[in-house]
C-alpha cells in the first residue's frame, strides 16, 4: 500500500474515533519547520495512533523520532501504523504516561501534544533533555477557540481545562529561561527556544 493511502487512511480512522490528530495546517506547520531547522532527533509526547510522528519521519531519512503514548490501543494502533509504512527503524513507540517515563537522551526538538492539564509539567520534566539549541513546540495553545474566551457559558470541567492552558501561556510568557512564540495555525501553535545568554555566553 502506498504511503499517501494509509496516511488519508489514519485520517479517516482518527476522524470515526473522535481521535485529536493534528490539523492539516498545524501538522503542514511542523513538518516544514523540521525540514528548514534540519531537525534530527524528535521526543514526541502524545502518540496516539501514530499521526502526527509518522508524518515527522517522513519529511527527511535522518529524522528519528521517540513517542510516548499512555492508552495502550492507540499504542498498538500506532505500532501497527508505523509498521505499515516501514518506519520502525525510525521511529520509537513507547506506552508509557510521560511523566514516569525517563532518558538521559537529548533531542533537537520536544514536541508536546497530550493532556493540556499536564503540559507545564512535560515542559518542566523534558527541558532538561532538550539539546542546547533545541525547540519545544506545543500543539492546542488555542483550544478550539476556546483559550481566552468567555467561561461563563462554559461546563466546570471544560473552563478547567481553558484555564491550565491558559496558564500555561503566562507560564511560557513569563519563562526566564526560555523564548515562547505563539503562532495562529491549526489549533495554535508554541516555539519556545532557550534564551541567548544561557548558550553558553552567560550575560550578567
Ligand atoms: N500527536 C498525535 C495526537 C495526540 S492526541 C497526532 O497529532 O497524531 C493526545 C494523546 O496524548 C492521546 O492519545 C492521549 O492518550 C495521550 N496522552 C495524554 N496524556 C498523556 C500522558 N501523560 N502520557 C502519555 N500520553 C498521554
Ligand atoms: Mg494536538
Amino acid at each position: 500500500m502506498d504511503q499517501e493511502f494509509l496516511i488519508r487512511k489514519m485520517e479517516k480512522y482518527a476522524d470515526e474515533k473522535g481521535i485529536p490528530i493534528m490539523e492539516k495546517e498545524g501538522m503542514q506547520f511542523l513538518t516544514e519547520f523540521i525540514r528548514l531547522n534540519k531537525i534530527k532527533n524528535i521526543l514526541e509526547i502524545g502518540s496516539a495512533i501514530g499521526y502526527s510522528a509518522i508524518n515527522m519521519a517522513l519529511v527527511d531519512e535522518s529524522v528519528n523520532v521517540t513517542s510516548i503514548e499512555r492508552d495502550k490501543d492507540r499504542y498498538i494502533k500506532a505500532v501497527k501504523n508505523v509498521k505499515d509504512l516501514k518506519l520502525d527503524s525510525r521511529i520509537t513507540l513507547i506506552l508509557s504516561d510521560a511523566l514516569n517515563f525517563n532518558t538521559d537522551e537529548k533531542y533537537d526538538l520536544i514536541f508536546i501534544d497530550a493532556a493540556k492539564s499536564q503540559y507545564i509539567k512535560f515542559f518542566e520534566k523534558f527541558s532538561s533533555n532538550l539539546k542546547e539549541k533545541g525547540y519545544i513546540i506545543t500543539d492546542n495553545i488555542n483550544f478550539h477557540g476556546l483559550v481566552s474566551s468567555d467561561k461563563s457559558q462554559m461546563s466546570r470541567n471544560l473552563k478547567g481545562l481553558v484555564t491550565k492552558i491558559e496558564k500555561y501561556i503566562t507560564f511560557l510568557k513569563e519563562n526566564k529561561d526560555f523564548k515562547t512564540r505563539f503562532f495562529e495555525v491549526g489549533d495554535g501553535v508554541a516555539i519556545s527556544r532557550r534564551k541567548k545568554s544561557y548558550d553558553g555566553k552567560k550575560n550578567t
